[in-house]
């Protein structure tokens, strides 16, 4: 099939490789003429494993290309993909401008046939509106339009596609389904017609449930932390129940990122919009915000009564491993947080460095974790990297002014911590300090080599 995509983010990107991985014709369509002129180069914007690899390996066999012209995206395309953003506005409800924008370009040079297939995120009706605003400039309604969101995770985000284990195709024809099927037909998956209003609230929902999931167990870590219990132990025991499962109860600094924090939010409009006042999606909200607010009193406490002057090192300012996103991460309210006390901040994150020149202007950035802790007075973790949960502790210990570990994701055991001499306060697990101990230790071995001197 020929197929254009519209927009060379995360999802377009992933999904115009992939899609040309499956042997289709892909073009990728993208307003910002500096990142198609880097896709041209055979250069990713992002961080993504695999990506790049995938995509010149695509570009070389000649199916895959890019342009700054929809025209010319379209002119062959049996389907268009619209994956433009849908970002937050002001009031919570989704902002469509970038999808109507595409529409109205989509209106001026469609063919009759076409399907329009939308993987943004949108609210519900948004498709419907699409064919409007597609139907207006045109004037013809002779093309299908077809909800088919997007599930993919950044930082997995080509495995999730190549093998995606749901594919919803939400439809008003057999047309449009026909075409989706094609698109999809390599694809060992579950696939799900529906129409265009439960394909667009599936996707709420699904990442609402997620967000749910997350808060959940924050606030069950919270309450954990102060009846002597073990978040960790607890949150096998609750996933070993097949009806429960494991996945998304890790306790920490509560979620963040591109989807999450802004679909929760567009949901709950949708549901006012509708004349439904929803109840646990705000609750949720509310308690992700909160876990940041935790996080930062566990700072608080761990420096004591001064804060100023004194010294943070953040390490992870994406807001989950093996992505560049700092979309909405937990690192740009506690860095602001942190300043606000006149606490100096030096960050580190293996790959979202760049991003946070773009979000955190003002910030410190070091080009190591080793280098970020010199003279700390504590460390907070705020990304699950692997690098972290590998950290040599005597030499954090060692470059550190204090040794003290605020951990927002759990990647350490408190016991280990407490053994290696560290003030360490996870989240829902109970705080240990090791300093004294390590202490008494030291004091013992220089009384034990004193004596032996005499
Ligand atoms: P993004 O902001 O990373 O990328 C959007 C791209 O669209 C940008 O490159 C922008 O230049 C381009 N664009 C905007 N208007 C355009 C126009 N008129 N013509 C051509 N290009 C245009 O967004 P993203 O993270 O890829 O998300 C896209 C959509 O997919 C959103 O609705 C999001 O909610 C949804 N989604 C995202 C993820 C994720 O993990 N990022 C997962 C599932 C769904």
């Amino acid at each position: 099939m020929n197929v254009s995509v519209i927009g060379t983010g995360y999802v377009g990107l992933v999904s115009g490789v992939c899609f040309s991985e499956l042997g289709h014709h892909v073009h990728c369509v993208d307003q910002d003429k500096a990142k198609v002129k880097q896709l041209q180069n055979g250069k990713v914007p992002i961080y993504e494993p695999n990506l790049e690899e995938l995509m010149k390996k695509n570009m070389g066999e000649g199916r895959l290309c890019f342009t700054e012209h929809l025209s010319v995206g379209i002119s062959k395309a049996d389907a268009i993909i619209i994956a433009v953003g849908t970002p937050a506005n002001e009031d919570g409800s989704a902002n469509l401008t970038f999808i109507q924008q595409v529409a109205k370009e989509i209106g001026e040079h469609i063919r009759p046939g076409m399907v329009i297939i939308t993987k943004s995120t949108v609210p519900v009706g948004t498709n419907k509106q699409i064919k409007q605003w597609i139907a207006e400039i045109c004037g013809h309604e002779l093309f299908s339009i077809a909800s088919c969101p997007e599930f993919l995770r950044e930082g997995s985000a080509i495995n999730d596609t190549l093998h995606m284990e749901r594919a919803v195709f939400g439809v008003e024809d057999a047309h449009a389904e026909q075409i989706l099927r094609e698109l999809h037909a390599s694809l060992n998956t579950s696939i799900v017609v529906t129409n265009l209003e439960t394909a667009e609230t599936a996707k709420y929902a699904a990442n609402a449930f997620l967000a749910t999931k997350i808060s959940f167990i924050n606030e069950v870590a919270n309450v954990c932390e102060k009846v002597g219990a073990d978040v960790s132990a607890l949150a096998k025991v609750m996933g070993l129940d097949p009806r429960i499962g494991p996945s998304f109860l890790q306790a920490g600094a509560g979620y963040g990122g591109s989807c999450f924090p802004k679909d929760t939010q567009a949901f709950i409009r949708v549901g006012k919009q509708a004349g439904y006042d929803m109840q646990i999606i705000p609750a949720v909200e509310k308690v992700n915000k909160q876990q940041r607010g935790h996080l930062f009193n566990k700072v608080k406490m761990a420096l004591g009564e001064s804060l100023n002057k004194k010294q943070v090192a953040i390490l992870g300012l994406a807001f989950k491993p093996n992505t560049d996103d700092m979309r909405a991460a937990p690192a740009l309210d506690l860095v602001e947080s942190l300043q606000k006390e006149k606490i100096e901040v030096i960050a580190f994150d293996p790959v979202a460095s760049e991003q946070a020149k773009h979000h955190l202007p003002e910030l410190k950035l070091a080009n190591s974790w080793q280098e970020a802790v010199i003279g700390a007075d504590a460390v907070l973790i705020l990304t699950d990297w692997d690098e972290f949960k590998e950290m040599n502790l005597i030499k954090l210990r060692e470059l550190m002014h204090q040794p003290v570990v605020v951990d927002g994701r759990n990647l350490f055991e408190p016991k280990e911590m407490e053994g290696a001499g560290f003030y360490y306060d996870p989240v829902g697990r109970q705080k240990v300090d090791g300093r004294l101990k390590a202490l008494k230790k030291w004091e013992n071995f220089s009384l034990d080599v004193h004596s032996s001197a005499h």
